[in-house]
């Protein structure tokens, strides 16, 4: 069923979302077209989770904290889209991100209250981005309409900003690149009444197959074009004929009742293969020209709408690594060696260093043209790709060889070999299935490919850090200091004789 978004009915439902991806996409996976992504087995359990989290939204207990009375039709729409004018509307978007953070342990770094900041950022744009001029449409208005229209009818988009990484030294941005007559990144082919068609393919773009919206842009490492063909930005249905998504394999399934409780949460990453796909000219938001100096990556750029959903999950990701260590540690008796408890005390200044940084964005906050933002998080997500790392390598210290070695449950129902687990795979003070479970919880996180593939998600998700490192360098203004140590090394000591 496509969505019928021209009757928009606020915040999704699970029904209604699960219904929505039923649109005849093509997506393929493990080398076969899957007929419906919502009853594959590698996407069901994640898409129910989602759905569960839409129906959290409507009910008593959660609606006034997830959503709020949209200014134009009175429904109660996704706070995930609210444009946040005071400090009031902006704790209460962190309390959304919080409640869908908490409902998925952490562990989605794509989900809808993820990617809708990035609308909302370019709607911030909206005026700068209209300066461009296009015989065909008006991006100003476009994005406005946009915008609208996913707030009104709470659609979950994906986003896809890199270029196929076959050859980074030909890259379309690269001037000097010999080799033109492939082009592989996303261009514009011609152009029709109806709209744009493009062709090319897009690395990566996580949780494709399971939204209602595919949003194509450029990240900062691709928003210099040698051949404006490659500029473009816009925003299509993410069944649209033409559209072709490749999904990896599954990093996760369920195994038994309690086997592998984050297994579920695979968010999943995909590659786009735009194969001459109509982009209809009222979903164009940029076209032929670099983004106007300043927006940033994505479009983006200029105030910081995306803080909340990533440092809540963020925050949750680290809190619950270190529980789970902490508990480890305990139900093998090893807490009490100071060792391991230094190696806890770590993950804690983590988690501690964290809140003080949620506690500095929110400090900082601050109205520009009746918008309030949180102030900057970039040094924040570059940090946290490497303490990430650190988290995880503390963790598997900590859980020593019983990260990998513990019974499943087929094996703890077997009567022949039970009471060996309970004699020999107990802990301290706590029997087997206890040790077993929540040592299950530390292999999710640190051992299974799920722990991998969220490891180097958290590496990569904000760009090369590479790359973001030199950018903040550049950005940092040193000019005080600077001057300072020059005025000292100009000049004698002021008893230089006596030192
Ligand atoms: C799990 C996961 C989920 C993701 N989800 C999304 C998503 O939803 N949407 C999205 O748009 N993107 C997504 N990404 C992509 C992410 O933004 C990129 O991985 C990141 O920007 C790095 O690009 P790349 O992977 O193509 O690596 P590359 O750019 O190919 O880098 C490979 C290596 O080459 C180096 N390198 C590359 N170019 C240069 C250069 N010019 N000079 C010097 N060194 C260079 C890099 O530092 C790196 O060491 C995701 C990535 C991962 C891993």
């Amino acid at each position: 069923m496509v969505l019928d978004t021209q009757r928009p009915e606020g915040a999704m439902t699970g029904e209604r979302y699960i219904k929505s991806l039923q649109d005849g996409r093509e997506v393929f996976l493990d080398g076969r077209q899957v007929a419906d992504v919502t009853t594959e087995p590698a996407f069901a359990p994640m898409i129910k989770e989602l759905a569960r989290i839409y129906d959290l939204q409507h009910t008593d207990e959660y609606r006034d904290e997830m959503t709020y009375e949209s200014p134009d039709t009175g429904n109660r729409v996704s706070l995930s889209w609210m444009i946040p004018e005071s400090l009031e509307q902006t704790r209460a978007k962190r309390r959304n991100s919080e409640i869908w953070n908490e409902q998925l342990w952490g562990q989605l770094g794509r989900g809808p209250d993820i990617l809708a900041p990035y609308i909302l950022m370019l709607y911030n744009r909206r005026d700068a981005l209209g300066q461009v001029k296009n015989p065909n449409c008006d991006f100003r208005e476009n994005i406005i309409n946009y915008t609208h229209l996913c707030r009104e009818n709470d659609l979950f988009l994906t986003h896809a900003l890199g270029d196929p990484q076959v050859d980074r030294s030909l890259q379309p941005q690269n001037e000097r690149r010999t080799v033109k007559e492939e082009d592989l990144a996303l261009h514009v082919v011609e152009e029709t009444k109806d709209g744009i068609i493009v062709t090319g393919g897009k690395q990566l773009s996580t949780a494709a197959h399971m939204t209602n919206e595919t949003y194509v842009s450029l990240s900062a490492t691709f928003a210099r074009r040698a051949d404006p063909k490659f500029y473009m930005a816009f925003s299509i249905a993410s069944g649209t004929p033409g559209l072709k998504t490749l999904v990896r394999e599954p990093v996760g399934m369920w195994q038994g009742t309690y086997g592998h409780p984050f297994l579920a949460l695979d968010e999943q990453d995909a590659m786009l293969f735009f194969d001459n796909v109509l982009v209809p000219w009222d979903r164009v938001f940029m076209l032929y020209e670099p983004p106007p100096t300043g927006l940033g990556p994505g479009l983006g750029g200029g105030l910081n709408l995306l803080g909340w959903s990533n440092m809540c999950r963020v925050h949750f990701r680290m809190k619950l690594m270190t529980a789970v260590t902490t508990m480890i540690a305990k139900a093998i008796g090893v807490y009490d060696f100071r060792e391991v408890g230094a190696k806890l005390g770590e993950m804690v200044s983590y988690c501690e260093l964290w809140r003080y940084a949620m506690a500095g964005v929110e400090e900082t906050t601050y109205i520009k043209d009746g918008v309030q933002p949180v102030g900057s998080a970039a040094a924040l997500q570059n940090w946290f790709a490497f303490t990430s790392q650190r988290m995880v390598q503390l963790m598997r210290e900590v859980c020593g060889s019983g990260i990998i070695m513990q019974p499943s449950e087929a094996d703890l129902a077997n009567p022949d070999i039970r009471k060996y687990l309970d004699l020999y795979m107990r802990g301290k003070d706590v029997d087997v299935e206890y040790k077993s479970r929540l040592y299950r919880i530390a292999h999710d996180l640190a051992a299974s490919s799920f722990g991998m593939r969220q490891d180097i998600y958290e590496y990569w998700h904000a760009g090369d850090p590479t790359r973001n490192r030199v950018n903040m360098l550049r950005a940092y203004d040193q000019s005080d200091m600077i001057e300072r140590i020059e005025e000292l090394i100009s000049k004698p000591l002021p008893h230089g004789e006596q030192l």
